[in-house]
């Protein structure tokens, strides 16, 4: 029986001549400990205990390659961190595969986070019980979040324990498909230099704290993404001018505006100038993958 286990070498490939390369194998293994959540009643509790299990022995930095340790106090929002460069990631995770809606904490943190450099990015795990696999493991850097992905909830009613508070929603098919960075693939394993390369090809997003110009660049790539095209002309991104208007009422130069974002894109690597107002697009890849 195929128990899922792959193991992903590495060194480099080394001649006769040369002494042996140093072992950097690292074993993944999609099987999941579901017998941890036995002694939970409620699912989620079940699901975050195995799944925060799982990515402890499996899962690394994305930004760097370096182990995670877990975190000891329980504090909701920092489940793991690097050992190496500190990064943080919260874990969310699900049977199944993630609803269109999925819920989170206080709305005001999570907005007050959205803009706060030093916050944790996220990892999404989706497993499936019958076989006791992890189907999905990928990660979003929070700086790939804007504030049309947030949605707030209505406040909780006179009778709740915590009357008055309001939570949110993470709107997941509002997640650009090239801020998902996998490591699993509906089980398909990721090497885990791709994996870093890819994380590496969000960054330039990173240190942009304004939401506006984040909600920029992230609808500009959520049009090229609907597209669903392998090359597409600048006068395309045009005919979404009045859209972008509605988005973005106070900007009076869309057209100049998406020029520059796609200048911002192109810079990144995410698209390429191919002459005469054309681009190519490597969401194409992305975008196909994820349907
Ligand atoms: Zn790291």
């Amino acid at each position: 029986m195929n128990n899922w286990i792959t193991k992903v070498n590495l060194s480099p490939l080394s001649s006769k001549n040369m002494p042996p390369a140093p072992q950097l194998t690292h074993d993944i293994d999609l099987n999941l400990n579901i017998a941890l959540g036995e002694q939970y009643k409620s699912e989620t509790q079940k699901a975050r205990v195995i799944s925060e299990a799982w990515t402890e022995k499996n899962a690394f930095c994305f930004l760097c390659g370096g182990a995670l340790l877990r975190g000891q106090n329980n504090a909701r929002v920092l489940d793991f961190t690097c050992m190496k460069c500190k990064n943080g990631f919260e874990l969310k995770s699900t049977r199944g595969n993630f609803s269109s809606k999925l819920p989170d904490g206080a709305f005001s943190s999570m907005m007050n986070r959205l803009t706060d450099k030093s916050s944790p990015d996220f990892f999404f795990l989706t497993y499936d019980v019958k076989s006791s696999c992890v189907t999905n493991f990928f990660a979003v850097p929070t700086y790939f979040i804007d504030s049309t992905i947030v949605e707030k909830r209505k406040p909780l009613g006179h009778n709740a324990r915590r009357a008055g508070w309001v939570g949110c929603n993470i709107i997941m098919k509002r997640i650009p498909e090239a801020g998902k960075v996998f490591y699993v693939r509906n089980r398909e394993i990721q090497e885990r230099s791709k994996v870093i390369e890819t994380w590496g090809r969000t960054t330039f997003l990173r240190g942009e704290t304004s939401l506006e110009a984040r909600g920029w660049a992230l609808e500009i790539i959520r049009i090229i993404e609907s597209l669903n095209v392998p090359e597409f002309t600048l006068q395309r991104i045009y005919g979404f001018e009045a859209q972008l208007k509605q988005k973005f009422p106070r900007n009076n130069f869309i057209r100049a505006k998406i020029r520059q974002q796609l200048q911002v894109l192109r810079d990144a690597g995410f698209i390429e100038f191919v002459g005469r107002g054309h681009y190519a697009s490597i969401f194409y890849g992305s975008v196909q993958r994820g349907r």
